[in-house]
């Protein structure tokens, strides 16, 4: 390693606040509070790290991993694309990524399909088709979106904006301009901030990183409604829920209740980088040529692996699959809670994006069930996510529970030490 000199007395603190963060990695900005563990390969639902230790993955790098680490059928779809084509410009035709647009059409409300790269960018492009919309229809001063507490749309400027928590927020300057946020499930409030410039409605069907947080379908179809009756544009955020994660291909199915604009990405890869935003032609109405673009959206690669994986996940009984092992999931975490109500309180969420409220801090029963090689995800309201990749099997979630026992039995024998001491 290059020796580190202070050549520059103005570089001194830059030196010290990156002596201060995690000595693993002193050149990643340092963003992320990363744990001491990494991690060399995987397989299936399990991931092998650099000191050979086996983790049992619920995390499926937060809710990518669909299909597991190394499926097979992505693996070679990757690797096949990977000695024809690695990336081409938006200049020229795409005809992969034209099926993989086709098929998801087919499979959905929409006409159109923008790719991007990530979450925010799918988002990105759904705020500018809601807000292109109305410009397109004569009414550019209709360009303000409502947004509901405890969301997460994402960390550009634009999308944090969205999201709208301080925290996050914080420090960055003025946020950009064009978001009202209501209280989830709170309709008057919805239908009063409603006004002559309101564009659309985003919401997820169910919050993600706000801890599992569902409203109730009453909800999604009221909002349905009044976006019919005033002109405005439903736009849901499935970049978490969508792609198979509660066991349906969208959630918004299960909610019997179809928006205008949708996100995906997350699991629309199966790990590879990809976002996608879906549009009815009507929705769309204002993106001409021009009116926005991608250098490596819809790049060949990421187009491979989106197709691999639909091709798996729509072949017959593969949905069932997931929400057999949901109930499974549900059924086994409500006893866990049945015998440790001081550690773990409610299972909430649908398919395989399950939150277990915590009694303790959620973090220390992330920390706990890591101990125990069971690998987890924190979220809001002192959730902790479970996300195993949906190819998870009975044995694999008996696995997990009984690690989720032990992680509750050290949780509570702690909780009688302190209570003693
Ligand atoms: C993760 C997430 C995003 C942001 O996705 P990135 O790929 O991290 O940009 C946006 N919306 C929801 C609901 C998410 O869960």
């Amino acid at each position: 390693m290059r020796p580190r000199q202070c050549a520059h007395p103005g570089r001194a603190l830059t030196h010290q606040v990156i002596a201060m963060t995690t000595s693993a990695a002193p050149h990643l900005l340092p963003v992320f509070a990363r744990i001491d563990l990494s991690f060399d390969r995987g397989e299936g639902c399990w991931l092998v790290a650099t000191n050979g230790e086996r983790y049992l993955d619920f995390t499926s790098g937060v809710a990518v991993n669909a299909l597991g680490h190394c499926h097979p059928h992505l693996v070679a779809a990757l690797q096949a694309q990977a000695t024809k084509l690695w990336h081409m410009s938006n200049l020229f035709q795409s005809p992969d990524g034209e099926r993989l647009a086709a098929r998801l059409c087919e499979l959905s409300f929409a006409d159109f399909v923008f790719f991007a790269n990530s979450g925010a960018e799918a988002m990105e492009c759904a705020i500018k088709v809601t807000r292109r919309h109305h410009a397109a229809k004569g009414h550019p001063e209709r360009y303000r979106i409502v947004t509901f507490e405890g969301a997460f749309h994402g960390r550009t400027l634009a999308t944090l904006a969205a999201t709208g928590s301080a925290k996050y927020l914080e420090g960055f300057g003025p946020p950009m301009d064009g978001f009202d946020q209501v209280p989830l499930g709170d309709l008057d409030a919805v239908k009063k901030v409603i006004g002559p410039q309101t564009a659309g409605i985003l919401i997820e069907p169910l919050q993600g990183e706000g801890g599992v947080r569902a409203a109730p379908q009453a909800f999604f179809k009221a909002l349905r409604q009044l976006c019919d009756e005033r002109g405005l544009l439903l736009v849901f955020d499935e970049v978490q829920t969508g792609i198979g994660r509660t066991g349906e291909l969208f959630a918004h199915r299960r909610l019997g209740v179809t928006p205008d604009v949708m996100s995906l990405a997350k699991a629309l890869g199966g790990g590879f980088p990809i976002g996608a935003c879906l549009a009815t032609a009507n929705a769309a109405a204002g993106m001409t040529p021009g009116s926005h673009g991608s250098t490596f959206g819809g790049n060949p690669l990421a187009v491979a692996a989106a197709n691999a994986v639909l091709d798996v996940m729509l072949k017959p009984g593969f949905f069932e699959h997931v929400q057999r092992m949901s109930l499974l999931l549900k059924q086994k975490l409500a006893s866990v809670i049945d015998r440790h109500p001081q550690v773990v309180s409610e299972v909430r969420g649908e398919g395989l994006l399950i939150g277990v409220k915590a009694v303790v801090p959620s973090t220390d029963l992330v920390t706990a069930l890591r101990e125990q090689k069971l690998l987890t995800v924190g979220a809001g309201e002192n959730v902790v996510r479970l996300l195993p990749p949906l190819i998870v099997n009975e044995a694999e979630i008996e696995e997990a529970v009984a690690r989720l026992e032990r992680a509750c039995v050290k949780l509570s024998a702690n909780q009688t030490k302190q209570a003693a001491s």
